[in-house]
Formats: C-alpha cells, sequence, structure tokens
C-alpha cells in the first residue's frame, strides 16, 4: 500500500481503473525517475485503459483533492513528468491509451490516444509511405510530444509539434473534456484552445487524443559531415543551402570536435568520416531529403558542397558525404558518450540562428577565464538556432553543486544577453522553474499563471505554476 493515500483512496481508484489500473510501492519506482532528470515519489500511479477511465480517474482526483502529474514515456529532459520529492501527487500514466484510431491518407492525418508512441504510429503510417517528421534520440508519446511540443533534428524542414497538432482532446483538472477533434488545416474561427496545451507540460490539462498531420515519407536522403572554413561561416554556408535547394534540405545539425570525439571514443563500431585523428573543429551534419524515389539527391550534395568549397570566399573546407544512418548514429550517440567523460552540466538553449557563433564564442571566452576545467563539447540544430551546450567537468570535486549553479548563472546571463532562450525545446519543469523565474518578464509570468489559474484554480496539475 502507498504511504500517504488512504486505503478508501486506493480503493476507489482501483475501481475506477481495474486491473492493472493502480500501481504502489516498488512497481511505481520505474515511473517515478525520470529518463535523466526528476525523481520523486508518487502517491500511486495510475494507469487507466480507456479515455472513460482516464476522465474518471481525474475527476476522482479532483473530487479528493488529489494532484496529478501526467506522464508519456517519460522520456522528458527538465524533471516534469515525475512526482515530486514531497510525495503528494499521483502519475497518471498514459502508457495504455495506445490505439491509433484511424489512419486518413488522402487528408494525410492520424487520429491516435495520447499513449501512442512515436515509432508505432511512423510504423503504422509507413504502409501509406507517411510519417510524422519530427525526429529525436528517443521514442516519445503522442501526449507527451503534444505537451513539450517536440522540435527535434528535422524541425528545420517539417517544423515542430505544434505546427503538427491538427486536433486536440484535452481533460481539464476538474475533468471536463475540452475537445476539437476536427482536423482542420484552416480555423480561424476564435481562439485557438489546442494551442493552449501544446509546450505547457500537462499543467493546464491531460492530452487524451491528437489528429496530427503526416507528411510523405523521404525516399532518398544524402548526408555530409562538413567543416566549414570557419564557425562564423556557418550561417553563410545554412543561408546558400537554402538559397540553392530549399526544402531539400532536411538538417542542419552543428557538432563540436569535442562532441564529435567523446561519440568515437566511447562507440568503437562508430567510425570518423575525417582522417583519423584529425577531426575539425567544428562539422555540421546536412542532410538533403527527397520524397522522389528517383532523385539522386546524393549527386545534389556533393555538387553543392564542391561548389561551396571553391571560388574566392569559400565557405566549406572539407566534406565528407557518407551512409547516412552510419552519420546520424554519430549524432545520436554525443549525449550518452559525454556522461560517460564526466559530470555533464547540459544546456538546451537558443538563440536567432544568425547568432549562433558570436553567442557561442562569448560564452566559450568566458566560460574558459572563470572555470578552465570545463571542456565545451556543444552540438544541436544550428538551423533553428538551438544549442546543447553541453559542458564536461572531467574532475570529481566536493563543491560540485556550487560551480554548477556559478556556471549555470554564467550561461543564462549571456542567453539573455544574446535575446535567446534558456529552454530551446525541453519545456519547463522543476529543473529549470527557477530561470524562467529570473528571465521571463513579470507580465508575461503573469498572465501565464492568470490562465493556469482559470484552467486550474487549485494547482492540481503537472509540475509548473507558471508563476
Ligand atoms: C535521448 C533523448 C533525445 C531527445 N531529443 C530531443 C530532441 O531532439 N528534441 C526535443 O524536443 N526533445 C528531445 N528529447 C526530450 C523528449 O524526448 C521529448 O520532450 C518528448 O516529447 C517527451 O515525450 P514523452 O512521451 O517521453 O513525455 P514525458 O517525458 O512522459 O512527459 C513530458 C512532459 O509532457 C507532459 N505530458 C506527458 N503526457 C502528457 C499528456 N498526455 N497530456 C499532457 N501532458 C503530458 C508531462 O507531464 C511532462 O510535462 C530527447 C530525450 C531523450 C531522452
Amino acid at each position: 500500500m502507498s504511504e500517504g493515500l488512504s486505503p478508501a483512496l486506493l480503493g476507489g481508484l482501483s475501481g475506477l481503473l481495474g486491473d492493472g489500473g493502480v500501481i504502489t510501492g516498488d512497481r511505481a519506482s520505474a515511473y517515478e525517475r525520470g529518463y535523466r532528470y526528476g525523481a520523486g515519489r508518487a502517491l500511486a500511479v495510475l494507469r487507466p485503459a480507456s479515455i472513460e477511465a482516464t476522465a474518471a480517474a481525474v475527476r476522482f482526483a479532483a473530487r479528493h483533492g488529489l494532484r496529478l502529474v501526467p506522464q508519456g514515456a517519460n522520456t522528458g529532459l527538465v524533471g516534469a513528468s515525475t512526482p515530486s520529492p514531497g510525495g503528494d501527487q499521483l502519475v497518471l500514466s498514459l502508457e495504455r491509451l495506445r490505439r491509433i484510431e484511424t489512419l486518413n491518407v488522402a487528408d494525410r492525418t492520424a487520429t491516435v490516444q495520447a499513449g501512442v508512441r512515436l515509432s508505432a504510429l511512423n510504423g503504422a503510417a509507413a504502409a501509406s509511405g507517411l510519417w510524422l517528421p519530427i525526429d529525436l534520440g528517443a521514442d516519445p508519446t503522442i501526449g507527451g510530444m503534444v505537451g513539450t511540443n517536440t522540435g527535434g533534428t528535422r524541425q528545420l524542414r517539417y517544423g515542430g509539434m505544434r505546427r503538427r497538432v491538427l486536433g486536440l482532446e484535452a481533460l481539464l483538472a476538474d475533468g471536463t473534456l475540452v475537445s476539437d477533434m476536427r482536423g482542420l488545416r484552416k480555423d480561424n474561427s476564435g481562439v485557438d484552445l489546442k494551442q493552449l496545451f501544446v509546450g505547457t507540460g500537462g499543467s493546464l490539462g491531460i492530452v487524451t487524443r491528437a489528429i496530427v498531420e503526416l507528411a510523405p515519407v523521404l525516399r532518398r536522403t544524402a548526408t555530409a559531415l562538413v567543416a566549414p572554413t570557419d564557425i562564423t561561416a556557418i550561417p553563410a554556408l545554412l543561408q546558400a543551402l537554402e538559397g540553392r535547394v530549399g526544402p531539400l534540405l532536411t538538417a542542419f545539425e552543428g557538432l563540436s570536435r569535442e562532441a564529435l570525439a567523446a561519440a568515437l571514443k566511447h562507440n568503437p563500431g562508430l567510425a570518423s568520416p575525417f582522417a583519423p585523428d584529425i577531426l575539425p573543429p567544428y562539422v555540421v551534419l546536412v542532410e538533403l531529403g527527397a520524397t522522389e524515389a528517383d532523385r539522386d539527391v546524393e549527386e545534389v550534395l556533393v555538387g553543392l558542397l564542391a561548389e561551396l568549397s571553391d571560388g574566392p570566399a569559400p565557405l566549406v573546407a572539407d566534406a565528407r558525404v557518407g551512409a547516412p544512418e552510419r552519420i546520424w548514429d554519430l549524432r545520436h550517440a554525443i549525449s550518452d558518450s559525454l556522461r560517460r567523460e564526466g559530470h555533464v552540466i547540459a544546456f538546451d538553449v537558443s538563440v536567432i540562428r544568425s547568432r549562433l557563433p558570436a553567442f557561442r564564442a562569448v560564452v566559450v571566452e568566458e566560460l574558459a577565464r572563470a572555470f578552465p576545467m570545463l571542456r565545451v563539447c556543444d552540438f544541436g540544430h544550428w538551423g533553428d538556432g538551438g544549442l546543447h551546450l553541453n559542458l564536461v567537468w572531467p574532475a570529481p570535486q566536493a563543491d560540485l553543486e556550487d560551480t554548477e549553479r556559478r556556471v549555470r548563472e554564467r550561461v543564462y546571463a549571456v542567453v539573455e544577453a544574446h535575446g535567446g532562450s534558456f529552454s530551446a525545446e525541453h519545456g519547463l519543469g522543476p529543473v529549470n522553474l527557477n530561470v524562467y523565474r529570473r528571465y521571463t518578464p513579470a507580465p508575461n509570468r503573469q498572465l501565464s499563471a492568470c490562465i493556469k489559474a482559470l484552467l486550474d484554480p487549485h494547482s492540481r496539475l503537472g509540475a509548473v505554476d507558471f508563476a
């Protein structure tokens, strides 16, 4: 029996949710710890098997003043999908709502329940030559993707989750179901209520179903690691590629030498396309993708890179076209490899994309001056101005917590000075709430908190109240 929840409440919930619907004790631990951040204690974990049962559980929680934190695949990176350490929240796992209700090929849409995994949807849509074109190194649920407005490596071409949501159904804290499941691409008939639930991490409502817009699958892709003539040339390289091939450009990811070196060191099965031991200081993963099976995008890419290496002001110093999956494996191996190098202080920041080189130069210089032990091992979605500014602290140190706090203060101050965001794509949660309070203008916070108070007056949903 869980601590803190009376036998009567536990019995009431079990009666509503049936077999496997309520988990307590040791079996709850997988739901209490996030992929990387967030560890708490749940009053109990609720796993409703239908939308009706989810609504009944939410109404039960409201009646009894119980707090809920929605959870999908629990791959979020800001600690917002796990219960608080105080043990005063129920985890509401949507993992059993995994029905793909319809796949509408003519409209290029899918109607899915919140717990459907991205891989399951893409597996089902592949037979119709379609996919949900949001690409990342995790396998989240649709509800979690709505909650965090997932971006990923192909946001440059396809946009993030916000752009993909054509219909949504969500439960408010009191159990009221708000629904717009018409799936319209055009509708300017009032406040677009769907948007309230995108990127707000389950703090305004619990997504139960969504209609998402799919895209034709890419039948041909070509991928290269490109060393620019200088890091400051990267925005011009992006502009040149966009100018010449437009929507054929599907990814533009920056990778520092330190990040690449860590991926290579800890993954002996991966190989550098560059000469052994000579990694350029910074490279860009460039991908072209075409929906036509007979479009030779590799020929286009090779020609483009040759053109951009030439002339009086070349932008490309070196470039290697390679097997796409091998290059993507390198990219996706970085995060976990860095954790094997030492203590990682991770940032998910953004500035307007043309400002990235200047922002990075300032931050690298400031950190080198103040914290010479830190290794900057950044990588990220340069095409969207996003940077995973991951810093590795190699040696154990007693006052690491205090050092980390000072490092964070300094980095966020530079982000602010460059007009950037402290959370480019991972959202808001206990991990970065203090930064939100510091850097979000008071009127913006007040309005957000008013919306929260209107929809959830007793602050029972999710991990943040936006105050
Ligand atoms: C290796 C790795 C790589 C990643 N790469 C990227 C990346 O490139 N781009 C990117 O944007 N993110 C990335 N992420 C972060 C993460 O995968 C995304 O944020 C993802 O969308 C979270 O989905 P989830 O189902 O795991 O949600 P969870 O982690 O379970 O929850 C995330 C948030 O959404 C809320 N939530 C969950 N379900 C619902 C629901 N049904 N209704 C309302 N709210 C809900 C939770 O309360 C929480 O606030 C990565 C994570 C990992 C581990």
